[in-house]
């Protein structure tokens, strides 16, 4: 995984992190914890997850794995979002879910500037497996559809508050915005691509990997 040790990512920044033990008693407790897997979970997905390769803006591989997760309720409005933009020949493609605290560490760590990535001193909603980074794709083609920026790509142009450059563009947007709204998300203020799933506060910061999620 990453550079950094588990235990100096968790205890650096003074936050309380779930360990793989305690996640596993809190899921027998209350199974609204789950991390479920997207790809297995909602039919048509389509992953791009871009920290599992060197293309991203760390310009290193951060996950060893390409998948996504997310807490079961997230994966279920997920799944009927999905559901909706069947109808329109459209579908999600996701760069990024739950995102291991350590990660977030990494994050902060390389860009130092919490516009962009979170506080290790509060950790991410990814970390809490209730933000999933995504776009809207043609189900036909899997091409994605035509936004203001690339993904993390850290500039105005990715707020959703600035005027998008044409109407197709805008279309697009406001169409993931809206769809996303509908199941339960918010759209952060300087990422068009980020969605947090309210609720999200009932839910701790994780620091387990994918690894041993897929056991
Ligand atoms: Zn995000």
């Amino acid at each position: 995984m990453v550079v950094l040790s588990p235990l100096l990512a968790q205890y650096k920044y003074g936050l309380k992190v779930t360990s793989w033990a305690e996640y596993q008693s809190t899921v027998k407790i209350n199974p609204k914890k789950e991390l479920i897997d997207l790809e297995k979970h909602i039919p048509s997905l389509v992953l791009d997850i871009r920290y599992a390769t060197a293309n991203n803006f760390t310009g290193e591989k951060i996950y060893n794995l390409a998948k996504a997760f997310a807490r079961r309720p997230v994966a279920d409005a997920l799944k009927q979002a999905q559901q909706e933009l069947k109808s329109q020949g459209l579908g999600l493609k996701v760069f990024d879910a739950y995102r291991p605290y350590k990660a977030t560490v990494k994050f902060y760590e390389v860009y130092g500037d919490t516009t962009y990535v979170a506080s290790p001193y509060r950790g991410s909603r990814h970390n809490r497996g209730c933000a999933v980074d995504i776009t809207l794709i043609d189900l036909k083609t899997g091409k994605e559809l035509r936004m203001p920026t690339p993904y993390d790509s850290f500039q105005k142009a990715a707020w959703p508050s600035t005027p998008a450059k044409d109407a197709e563009i805008g279309k697009n947007r406001s169409l993931l915005i809206a769809t996303m709204k509908k199941y339960g998300f918010r759209v952060n203020s300087s990422e068009w691509w980020h969605f947090d799933f309210i609720g999200w506060k009932n839910y701790e910061v994780l620091d387990i990997d994918f690894e041993q999620l897929v056991k």
